[in-house]
């Protein structure tokens, strides 16, 4: 497993000299460099079904899983199972079921304490997916956010003690869906109904003309990420 100090030598020069490759060079390099210890979380939103098709072209065998928090969309999870069956996914569960997380807290969490419900279901399983890697890849755009923005395509992630890729930071929103329309890449159906950005069903409801892409994510509560790509998880 790469420290901190070893990966940090040579992950600035290279984010310096991906800064003009495409993703799929971007995920090729990933894959030179870190092969089989790259690992790839999904909750198959758009970008994360292109990084998908791609690796599945570049190197097959990279383990890619998804964090199960039993909150998610019935569409997200036919999405899912479809997706598995064309490009194989694991999948990774916390440690309660929602009947019982429930039970524990004397009801849901994600109204009241959305960051500890997002930490317990999200960031505690992602962390134990990722233990005895030594990078993982991440579907995030800079223009989904100020905070995204800032993120590098490459970069020590140390709240989770590894390499985080971004291969798509320079994409648009519009360079997305042309690949996925232009290479019949499958995609989540609710995206046709309003809803841009799509994580669990409590905490995502659709967007009008001339809200942002992810204005429907936690609406009405300060809160803007789940923790996974917060700028602290690219930073600290
Ligand atoms: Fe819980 Fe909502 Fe976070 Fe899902 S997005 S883990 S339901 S707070």
């Amino acid at each position: 497993m790469l420290t901190e100090t070893q990966a940090q030598v040579d992950l600035v020069e290279a984010s310096r000299r991906l800064s003009g490759a495409n993703p799929s060079e971007i995920l090729r390099w990933a894959v030179d460099t870190y092969f089989p210890r790259l690992t790839m979380a999904t909750a198959f939103g758009p970008e994360g079904c292109v990084i998908l098709h791609m690796l599945s072209e570049i190197e097959p065998q990279v383990r890619v899983f998804n964090l199960e928090t039993g909150y998610q969309f019935p569409e997200t999870l036919e999405l899912r199972d479809r997706i598995a069956e064309r490009y194989g996914i694991e999948l990774i569960r916390p440690e309660t079921t929602v009947p019982e997380y429930e039970a524990l807290h004397g009801g849901p969490l994600y109204g009241t304490r959305p960051d500890q419900c997002c930490h317990d279901r999200k960031i505690i399983p992602l962390r134990r997916a990722v233990a005895g890697y030594d990078a993982w890849i991440s579907a995030i755009r800079g223009d989904q956010s100020p905070d995204r923005a800032k993120a590098d395509i490459v970069r020590w992630d140390a709240k989770f003690d590894l390499v985080k890729i971004n291969p798509l930071l320079r994409w648009t929103h519009r360079d997305v869906w042309a690949f996925i329309v232009t290479h019949n890449v499958p995609y989540n159906p609710l995206h046709d109904q309003g809803y841009p950005s799509i994580g669990c069903w409590p905490c995502t409801r659709a967007v009008v003309p001339g809200e942002s892409e992810r204005a429907g994510r936690w609406a009405g509560q300060a809160k803007t990420e789940c923790g996974l790509h917060s700028l602290d998880s690219s930073q600290l």
